[in-house]
């Protein structure tokens, strides 16, 4: 016969140990707000290159830690989430309308505030901020473009990106 008591006992313990206030916070970033949805099915890792290629990722993994609100783990300055590629597969496979990447996109965001987030991030940043671009464009492009035959690349609208970028 199962033991009620200790059954209860574990539920009210692990009730306890899920950090309600990192859900909320999860909760109110964009994207984040399906990640209680999730059921644990694991779909979203079959087809998943991240989990494929590195033993850290795994997106059922990341969405049990937001379920139980593991602040840390998830948005800390080791977190896993950076392997995530934003290939949107996972988005494709999730019975659940979860959503999963849209969830990483809301921690790293979160990482961004908390100032966790790796510094490779901090410099795309910085050169998307200064330059509108992800990577530098150098004159070794502009000349293998024109070797291919094709266009000039346009100049960034720098005036636009910083209405963009205005809190
Ligand atoms: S978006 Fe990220 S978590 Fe989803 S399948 Fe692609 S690499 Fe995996
Ligand atoms: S995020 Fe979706 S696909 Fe992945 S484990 Fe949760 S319910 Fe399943």
């Amino acid at each position: 016969m199962p033991n009620l008591r200790g059954f209860f006992h574990q539920a009210e313990m692990s009730t306890k140990s899920i950090n309600y206030e990192f859900k909320k916070r999860l909760n109110s970033t964009l994207g984040g707000e399906a990640h209680s949805y999730c059921y644990q099915c694991g779909a979203c890792v079959g087809d998943c290159p991240a989990a494929m290629y590195s033993e850290d990722f795994n997106p059922r993994e990341i969405l049990l830690q937001a379920l139980l609100g593991n602040e840390e783990a998830l948005t800390g300055k080791d977190s896993p989430i950076w392997n995530c590629t934003n290939c949107y597969t996972c988005y494709e496979r999730c019975p659940q309308a979860v959503r999963p990447v849209e969830v990483i996109i809301a921690l790293k965001n979160i990482c961004y505030q908390k100032a966790t987030a790796a510094s490779e991030v901090n410099q795309i940043v910085e050169s998307v901020r200064t330059t509108g671009r992800t990577v530098k464009i150098t004159s070794l492009s502009d000349r293998r473009r024109k070797e291919l035959d094709l266009d000039e690349i346009k100049a960034v609208p720098m005036g636009e990106l910083e209405n963009l970028f205005e809190p």
